[in-house]
């Protein structure tokens, strides 16, 4: 379908709030692929769906339709069940490194195509960067026989998997589209059903430092990617999680390596438990869909073990080496990239940390090059910053709070952002109940599940 008059003839029905039949949607897609559909129409398109949405019957068929624009891994030569996760993005988010290697300690394949950070929130792709060498290119042989072999690889979107997502992201850029609840869901999902997993958890970040900072948004696109998983046969299961504050200790590339490696390491510290709690309940209902355990509790227990064991951090050793990367860095932290100054900012008075914003502090790391503005942005790996507290902690008026590594770039207005992300109370008393996202008891992140 290429000729102008049809194409017109699907934008005005979307447009009028009708719903397209499924040849339609694939005939759509496919002129998208092929480049037969021009950019001013797919825009209307875009701009339609944007404002009329796209209901439970369309949804997934779009999404399909997306998914076999390109290649379709096949991983039946892998003789575990194959499970991923995929996180909406946050500030800290570094989850995915530890996760892969726990879960793939645990008898699960984890194979993970990930992404860059854009804007306040980081990409799991440029923290693995960070480790010398470590390539997230491999080819699709490659990928498969590394998932194979040592349990999990995690690479970035090749040009083969879902070619038609990349043409409309690019448009839903420029064109004012991006935060449509169908579209997000289906560009997700085109390239996570690509990898041909057997389940996805999705973690849907809720809160001020994240894409959906309502609960209600955050149902709402949880929901969108189960019609489109189940409607293929996958098993999906959706968690809401706080992004409020930003995730465990640091933000900024080579920074989270070493957190990954500390939380593996089974250390505790500032933040630490954030994280591992976070690794651990992703990674309980990653093993239940994958039908490795019973239930939840048993998750856990396994998730811990191969933790506490070091099971994790040698399958993590194993991924580095396989993808080119040092793997002398586990052992060795120090021979990740470093920053060559440090600033500390200070509690402004005493109190209790009430609030750490994750879009403040992303933004700060942002300005001092640890992420990008714009897409063809170089990341600075070495720098970003150290959070010394967490939310519910007591602090004495000038207490280092934070701790800033970089390297010149952006410096003191990083300086200033990162400073207005802390609210101390100072009304609270000196005896806190219950401390928050701290040292000696993280509160669980998780908000809500969706099953
Ligand atoms: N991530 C994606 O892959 N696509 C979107 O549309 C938004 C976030």
């Amino acid at each position: 379908m290429t000729t102008g008059p049809l194409i017109h003839d699907l934008i005005r029905k979307k447009r009028d709030g009708q719903t397209l039949a499924a040849g339609e949607l694939r005939a759509f897609i496919a002129g998208v692929s092929d480049g037969s559909i021009p950019d001013y129409q797919v825009a209307a398109m875009l701009m339609a769906i944007f404002l009329r949405g796209l209901d439970d019957a369309e949804l997934p068929v779009w999404a399909d339709a997306m998914l076999h624009s390109g290649e379709v891994l096949d991983l039946s030569a892998i003789d575990r069940p194959t499970v991923d996760k995929h996180s909406t993005g946050g500030v800290g988010d570094k989850i995915s490194l530890p996760l892969a290697p726990a879960v793939a300690a645990c008898g699960a394949a984890v194979p993970m195509i990930s992404g860059r950070g854009l804007g306040h929130t980081g990409g799991t792709l440029d923290k693995l960067e960070a480790i010398p060498g470590f390539s997230v290119d491999l080819d699709t042989e490659r990928f498969i026989a590394q998932v194979d072999s040592v349990g999990s690889a995690i690479i970035g979107q090749t040009d083969l998997l879902a070619p038609a997502d990349r043409r409309l992201y690019a448009l839903r850029d420029v064109t004012a589209t991006i935060e449509s609840v169908p579209l997000i869901a289906s560009s997700i999902m085109s390239k996570k059903l690509a990898e041909g997993i057997d389940g996805l958890v999705l973690d849907c970040k809720v809160g001020r430092g994240a894409f959906m900072t309502t609960r209600e948004q955050a149902r709402e696109l949880g929901n969108a990617i189960r019609v489109i998983g189940e409607a293929a046969g996958k098993k999906v299961t959706v968690v809401l999680t706080a992004m409020d504050a930003p995730i465990g200790r640091y933000v900024g590339n080579a920074l989270e390596v070493v957190e990954t490696i500390d939380v593996l390491r089974g250390k505790s510290g500032p933040g630490l438990l954030d994280t591992r709690q976070l690794t651990v309940e992703l990674g309980a209902e990653m093993l239940c869909l994958a039908g490795l355990v019973a239930d939840r509790d048993r998750g856990v227990e396994r998730i811990e073990r191969a933790i506490d064991s070091g099971d994790a951090l040698s399958r993590l050793s194993r991924l580095i080496e396989a993808q080119g990367g040092d793997a002398r860095v586990v052992d060795d932290p120090g021979r990740l990239p470093r920053a060559s100054y440090e600033r500390v900012i200070t509690a402004p008075s005493t109190g209790r940390v009430e609030a750490i914003s994750a879009l403040d502090i992303g933004r700060a790391a942002l300005v001092m090059g640890a992420g990008r503005a714009r897409k063809e942005d170089r990341v600075n790996p070495a720098v970003g910053i150290e959070l010394a507290v967490s939310v519910g902690d007591r602090v004495e008026a000038g207490q280092v709070v934070a701790r800033l590594h970089h390297d010149e770039r952006g410096i003191d207005r990083a300086h200033a952002m990162a400073a207005g992300a802390f609210v101390i109370d100072q009304s609270a008393p000196a005896q806190p109940a219950a401390p928050a996202h701290g040292q000696s008891g993280a509160q669980s992140r998780i908000l809500e599940m969706l099953q």
